[in-house]
């Protein structure tokens, strides 16, 4: 299990794939379109920016939520998903500009 929580802080800037979404699917192995919260089974909207339980504030992650989870404040499980750093020096879109 992966526990996240939420990041509400400054927006980092998106890099070439335009959106966090994007991003998310352009360079993960995982397909993932249902929200990433282990117990829901609502489609995932958006790529949220969320940080790692066990790393802190250090780096900032994005996996898909729904719109009901990407609003939650508590601490979330998202189970096998695997959440992608929002930076990725070679980011799979990028490397294609
Ligand atoms: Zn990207
Ligand atoms: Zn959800």
């Amino acid at each position: 299990m992966g526990l996240v929580k939420l990041y509400n802080g400054p927006k980092p800037t998106v890099c070439k794939c335009g959106n966090w979404r994007m991003h998310f699917n352009n360079n993960s192995t995982q397909w993932i379109i249902w929200c990433a919260e282990v117990s829901c089974n609502r489609i995932a909207v958006n790529g949220s920016l969320v940080q790692l339980h066990e790393k802190g504030n250090a780096e900032i992650f994005v996996v898909p939520l729904c719109s009901f989870h990407e609003q939650e404040t508590n601490v979330l499980d998202i189970g096998d998903a695997i959440p992608i750093n929002t930076i990725i020096l070679d980011c799979a879109k990028c490397k294609t500009h």
